[in-house]
């Protein structure tokens, strides 16, 4: 079949046994979106597993809202997640040539019109129209004028919308229908060099032969005017996938009141971008089973589009916490270590918050100078460290998070150093004799036995009572009402920093 543009493009997206092509077409108006993140995942899982190439498209055409620091949050985004492009990034903003001649060749077939009618004349239309009880679509005033209305300019470029019923198959959704005549003539541009949304995707996806149009539920509506588009250029229609809409546990549409939307507010607060490709890869869809920790590759041998639910996906954190703390498992101490550098150094820095939405504290902590920086310089320090934190940790900012006191011991009411129904001597008592028989340690054999037997010492020592020892000496070590226990704090804080904190307590208790 002869098909406009075969000498930019070649045929029927998929028909001609052709690779599948799909892309993901985020604009850079804000940051990387959770569910925009999703989007690109099945675009990404679809094309792995179908052997096919997955296109990165930045739809830049909006000047006034577009923003390089967002092209580059959805570039960060992406490369976080492991979802590498085949082609691309392409730039809508580059591309104008190619819409001014589909929108020249529309205008000189009569399939798109100059439309004279300022937003004034538009409102006054509208509301005539609401006020006869009509819908208030565009009525076509310009639609065939026979020369420009004297001194008014032209305000868009509207296409002749033909009064027919729009179908198509959605791999999701199955047959959705639309009735054109209820549209109105569309604005696909403001000018020639302006081009509007509807009207640029349509050039690209035929352009760069997309075959399969894998995007939000969101878009649903949008599609039928690019179908009609598409049949007046002569170009080839794509398969539709529109994926459901990710919904807040109360199964409103997500946003930001209830959970973070931004992609990489979770890379901030310490998820795994393994969890998170999981994670996303589930929302509105499952492979048979009840397996749930599938990593990328895995997923992308599995992926099936046909299988995604049409009903809205709820986010649930309470999964994503769990599942990022099945991968963390899977990491050795020293694996963790390296992935916390970027937390500390941002500790460092003295800020937990990094820029955008949901910049959370996750991992802010007060510097305390010297000594923070000598510890998160020392790999067996924060070896040990990962090891006693870990088994409390859903993300790797709760490392920081849970165990500051590692680096810096917080401020804490002396009252804390006393156990419930217990006596300010007996604790005293009890942190004497440990001071001393920590102090009577050797600094080269102050290992976790070592210290586990001085510790059992001083209880017996002390009358035996565990807990009157016990307590006193975490709350000294830890500063906290809830930590791991003396023994692991103080075979991580190793003993001259053990010693200091105990003696402070001494001081204060
Ligand atoms: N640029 C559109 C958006 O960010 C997506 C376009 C599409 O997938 O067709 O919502």
């Amino acid at each position: 079949m002869y098909m406009k543009g075969m000498s930019e493009r070649s045929a029927i997206p998929g028909a001609s046994g052709g690779a599948v092509r799909v892309r993901f077409a985020p604009s850079p108006t804000g940051p990387l979106h959770i569910g925009s993140a999703r989007t690109a995942l099945f675009n990404w899982l679809f094309a792995r597993r179908r052997g096919g190439v997955f296109i990165l498209r930045i739809e830049d055409t909006d000047a006034a809202r577009s923003k390089e620091e967002f092209e580059k949050d959805i570039i960060d985004g992406l490369s976080w997640l492991g979802l590498g492009w085949d082609e691309g990034p392409f730039r809508q903003s580059e591309r104008g040539a190619h819409y001014r001649k589909y929108l020249e060749e529309l205008l000189a077939k009569g399939d798109a019109y100059y439309c004279y009618c300022t937003k004034e004349e538009l409102e006054a239309q509208r509301e005539a129209l609401l006020s006869q009880g009509l819908p208030p679509r565009y009525g076509g005033r310009c639609r065939s004028l026979a020369a420009p209305p004297e001194g008014q300019a032209p305000q868009a470029i509207r296409f002749k919308v033909p009064a027919t019923k729009v179908e198509f198959n959605d791999m999701i959704r199955g047959k959705v229908s639309f009735d054109a005549s209820l549209f109105g003539d569309i604005v696909i541009a403001k000018n020639l060099a302006a081009p509007l949304y509807n009207f640029t995707v349509v050039v690209d996806d035929a352009l760069m032969e997309i075959t399969h149009v894998i995007r939000g539920e969101d878009h649903l509506s949008n599609t039928p005017k690019q179908i009609l588009f598409q049949r007046a250029l002569g170009f080839a229609e794509p398969i539709y996938a529109h994926i459901p809409l990710i919904l807040n546990a109360d199964r409103s549409k997500m946003s930001k009141r209830f959970s973070d939307t931004a992609l990489l507010s979770y890379r901030r607060r310490g998820y795994l971008p393994a969890a998170v490709v999981n994670f996303l890869a589930f929302l509105g869809w499952h492979p048979k089973g009840d397996r749930e920790v599938w990593p990328a590759d895995e997923l992308a041998k599995a992926f099936d589009l046909a299988g995604v639910q049409a009903a809205g996906a709820v986010f649930d954190e309470q999964k994503l916490n769990w599942l990022n703390r099945e991968y963390m498992k899977t990491m050795p101490d020293e694996e963790i270590v390296r992935a916390l550098g970027p937390f500390f150094a941002r500790a460092r820095l003295g800020g937990g918050a990094g820029q955008g939405s949901g910049g959370s504290a996750g991992g802010a902590m007060p510097s305390s100078g010297k000594l923070f920086a000598e510890r998160t310089d020392d790999p067996e320090f924060l070896r040990k460290f990962v090891a006693v934190e870990r088994s409390r940790a859903d993300t790797l900012a709760d490392f920081l998070e849970h165990g500051k006191f590692f680096f810096a011991l917080p401020d804490y009411d002396a009252a804390l150093l006393v156990p419930q129904g217990g006596l300010r001597e007996e604790a005293r008592a009890a942190l004497a004799a440990a001071a001393d028989a920590l102090a009577g340690i050797d600094g080269r054999e102050f290992t976790r036995e070592a210290v586990a037997a001085a510790v059992t010492d001083v209880i017996t020592a002390t009358g035996g009572k565990r807990g009157a020892v016990l307590w006193p000496l975490r709350t000294a070590l830890s500063g906290l009402r809830a930590s791991p226990g003396p023994v692991e704090i103080m075979d991580v804080l190793g003993k001259e920093e053990s010693l200091r904190r105990v003696r402070k307590a001494l001081d204060v208790v």
